[in-house]
């Protein structure tokens, strides 16, 4: 008890709470083993602005239904031969996943739109601690940071947040990543609880225009990631794919902030292959 109250304050100063502290950061950044010079293309697909423009209304009413505590638009209105036969419905999808909502409002930072969705960030909560511990954390810390999601190692989940509202889980990135990434600092983002980190790090975009996934994980621990836990990432990112009706670019927290400790070294294959095939074997 001692181990699992003690290892998620410690652990997550590395990870979450570096968004807010310099001296913390650097420890991170001195015991990081990444290469900071990893870019990420912003995928711009040529079809993509009038695949989000007919997503939206997709989105918003999933949104809408989300926030009623239901999940996927009301009905479909698409021609059934306009779709893939196999096509699964985000209701389906979510139906799907072992989940567990806990929505804490002091998660919630401001709106986040379907047409402001770009980007799925993955994280390591940098600890064993397991969801409901890691959430309880994040809202007795009083930075008020979190993810939408947090994923067990047996594959269950627990969200905290709605994929519709700002959460602070990326939190500052590098100057010129709001460039980089195609994302701006939002007047939508309230901002509470931030505090600076550095002048090489100013960009807070990313958070306006992302939805944040944890995996329980020690970075660099050597431990593999379970594979019940790597299934309930891909049903994730399937779901969100279905549910905004098109694919947000995947990135880990370390592309956004460079010598951040999550994700780790051996996700990284796990990483290639969801940003490839949306999901973590490449199948
Ligand atoms: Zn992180």
């Amino acid at each position: 008890m001692i181990r699992l109250l003690q290892t998620p304050a410690r652990r997550w100063l590395r990870c979450m709470a570096c968004a807010t502290t310099a001296i913390v950061l650097l420890a991170g950044c001195a015991n990081a083993s990444k290469s900071p010079s990893k870019q990420v293309v912003v995928d711009e697909a040529p079809q993509s602005s009038q695949t989000e423009e007919s997503a939206t209304t997709e989105g918003q009413d999933a949104a809408q239904n989300e926030e009623a505590g239901q999940s996927g638009p009301v009905a479909d209105e698409s021609p059934a031969s306009e779709k893939p036969a196999t096509a699964a419905s985000p209701t389906e999808l979510r139906a799907q996943l072992n989940i567990t909502e806990d929505f804490r409002s002091s998660f919630i930072h401001g709106e986040k739109p379907a047409e402001f969705q770009k980007y799925i960030v993955l994280h390591d909560t940098e600890g064993d601690a397991v969801a409901s511990n890691v959430i309880e954390w994040w809202d007795s810390n009083g930075k008020f940071v979190a993810s939408h999601y947090v994923v067990n190692k047996d594959g269950s989940i627990v969200q905290c947040v709605p994929v519709d509202k700002i959460a602070h889980h990326a939190g500052y990135g590098d100057a010129g990543h709001n460039e980089q990434f195609g994302v701006t600092d939002e007047s939508r983002d309230d901002k509470r609880g931030t505090e600076p980190i550095g002048d090489w790090a100013p960009d807070y975009g990313m958070n306006s225009y992302s939805v944040g996934i944890e995996m329980v994980h020690t970075g660099t621990s050597g431990e593999d990631y379970p594979e019940e836990q790597l299934r309930a990432v891909d049903g994730i990112i399937a779901y969100l794919d279905a549910y905004y009706g098109f694919e947000s670019t995947i990135i880990d927290h370390n592309d956004w902030r460079t010598g951040n400790s999550d994700c780790s070294e051996e996700f990284q294959p796990y990483l290639r292959n969801l940003q490839e095939t949306r999901t973590h074997d490449g199948s």
